[in-house]
């Protein structure tokens, strides 16, 4: 913001990852800079620049807030906080760290948000770019923070994963192409309700030079004049020059761009027709990039897909085991078991899938048609189980579908060995996709699927014993 002054005083509030790039951004551009804090002892506090001068800690210092020229509020921390809204109502700009990027940043960016499959197309396009040659800073919320990519002067190209909550705050992003994904209800508890997550999200085109739309979900469509640049992804077959799929008799399927075939779908590593909307939204987020069509697909070919998302762990006595433990929310948790479901169906089994966690308010209902298709047993752990469990059954739970409240994913793995002991057993593959945040019982979703693997590999050795 070019109105500030140096000795205006610019607070950061939040000190994780993202907080501390800010406090070394700004105190490099010579501003006064203070931070605040939830926690007593932040532990990225010792990482800070001396001449941060204000340290906070214990509670967000409302006082210090109001003597702020600019606020820059971490993703993880609510715009309602008290001591926050507050400061708003006092009309001091909230911003996030992607405001001061965005403002900063000279080179093309392509901005990537949605309810899923964020970080594994924000990946394949960072990859895309690199095999072109391109040098490209991949960030944002996908682990660097988006500032820390400034530090590289010879940038080319920056590919950034938003949220909804680094979205909330951002003015006129500018991307040279921006995308929502997809959009199914997730962190309603933080937004209020679809409308504010909707609103949250779309702010990701402002000012955007060229955009990219889902095709079969309408939330995703910008309210942008006709004349911006677009492209359209779908599972059906594209018009146009728009990317889609093309479907032979023989169920061959291709991925497409207008009538042209451009690589069949069995050339992919990551499996699953969500990954095949993936690879289109890459690709058209590439080439409205300037990014060559060839080595894109080159890359695709190559693209292993992220750690946690339907990853395939093993497969113990006859069953195969998958982690998708990034799936957090219900959105991913259908692509999972619809994505695992066509595999398994054919061959008349059946999934056995482990949901639960924190809730964070959302229809689990909605989740009862694709469970019922294909899913025969469900494994609640997790603080919101009881409440999970009541919408499944309220919204018409097929009779076959057999519940069991296990708590913890040890209790899980219990009822996995006398579920798949029995000879009546149809379970072929065991699925944890929880449709949940992960906090009540483990450190992030990270841990979850490890912990899931783990008990799986012990599964492994008291089988085989
Ligand atoms: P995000 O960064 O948005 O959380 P990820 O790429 O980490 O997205 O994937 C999160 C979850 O979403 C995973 O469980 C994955 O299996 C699922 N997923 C991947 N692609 C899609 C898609 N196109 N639609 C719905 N869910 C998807």
């Amino acid at each position: 913001n070019s109105d500030l002054q140096n000795n205006d005083l610019q607070v950061v509030v939040g000190l994780g990852q993202s907080g501390l790039s800010v406090a070394q951004y700004l105190t490099e551009q010579g501003y006064r800079v203070a931070v605040t804090d939830n926690q007593s002892a932040p532990t990225l506090a010792d990482k800070l620049p001396t001449a941060v001068e204000i340290r906070r800690f214990g509670a967000i210092d409302g006082d210090l807030l109001q003597q702020a020229a600019r606020i820059i509020i971490s993703p993880g921390i609510s715009l309602d906080t008290e001591a926050v809204a507050a400061s708003r109502q006092a009309n001091i700009p909230v911003v996030s760290d992607i405001q001061l990027f965005c403002e900063a940043c000279t080179v093309p960016i392509v901005a990537i948000t949605g309810s899923n499959a964020k970080s594994t197309v924000t990946t394949l396009v960072g990859q895309m770019a690199a095999d072109a040659g391109v040098n490209v800073g991949v960030g944002g919320n996908i682990g660097i923070p988006a500032l820390n990519l400034l530090k590289n002067p010879d940038m080319q190209l920056a590919v950034l994963e938003l949220s909804s909550f680094q979205l909330e705050t951002v003015t006129n992003l500018g991307a040279q192409v921006a995308t929502v994904l997809n959009m199914s209800p997730d962190h309603l508890d933080r937004h209020g309700d679809m409308l504010g997550y909707h609103q949250a999200k779309h702010r990701i085109f402002q000012g955007a030079k060229s955009v990219v739309i889902n095709r079969e979900d309408a939330l995703t469509h910008p309210l942008l004049a006709d004349n911006v640049p677009r492209l359209s992804t779908g599972i059906h077959a594209p018009a146009n020059g728009q990317y889609g799929l093309i479907i032979d008799s023989d169920g061959q399927t291709y991925l497409a761009r207008g009538t042209e075939r451009l690589l069949s779908a069995d050339k992919l590593i990551i499996k699953g027709r969500h990954n095949l909307l993936n690879a289109q939204s890459a690709l058209a987020l590439g080439e409205l990039a300037g990014l060559p069509l060839d080595s894109m697909l080159t890359t695709l070919q190559q693209f292993a897909g992220l750690d946690h998302r339907c990853q395939y762990v093993a497969t113990v006595a006859g069953i195969d085991y998958f982690n998708d433990s990034k799936g957090t929310n219900i959105g991913s948790t259908m692509a999972a078991i619809e994505g695992l479901g066509a595999v398994y169906a054919p061959k008349d089994g059946k999934l056995l899938l482990i949901l639960g966690g924190e809730g964070k308010g959302q229809q689990f209902g909605e989740l009862t048609p694709f469970i019922n298709q294909y899913v025969s047993q469900v494994l609640f752990i997790g603080q919101d189980s009881l409440q999970i469990e009541q919408d499944l059954r309220a919204a018409k739970l097929s009779d076959d579908v057999t519940l069991h409240q296990c708590q913890t994913l040890e209790g899980a793995f219990a009822t996995i060995q006398q579920v798949t002991a029995s000879s009546l057993s149809q379970v072929q593959a065991v699925l944890l996709s929880p449709a949940c945040a992960s906090f009540d019982q483990f450190s992030g979703y990270a841990a979850r699927g490890e912990y899931f693997s783990q008990l799986v590999a012990e599964l492994d050795t008291v089988i085989v014993s």
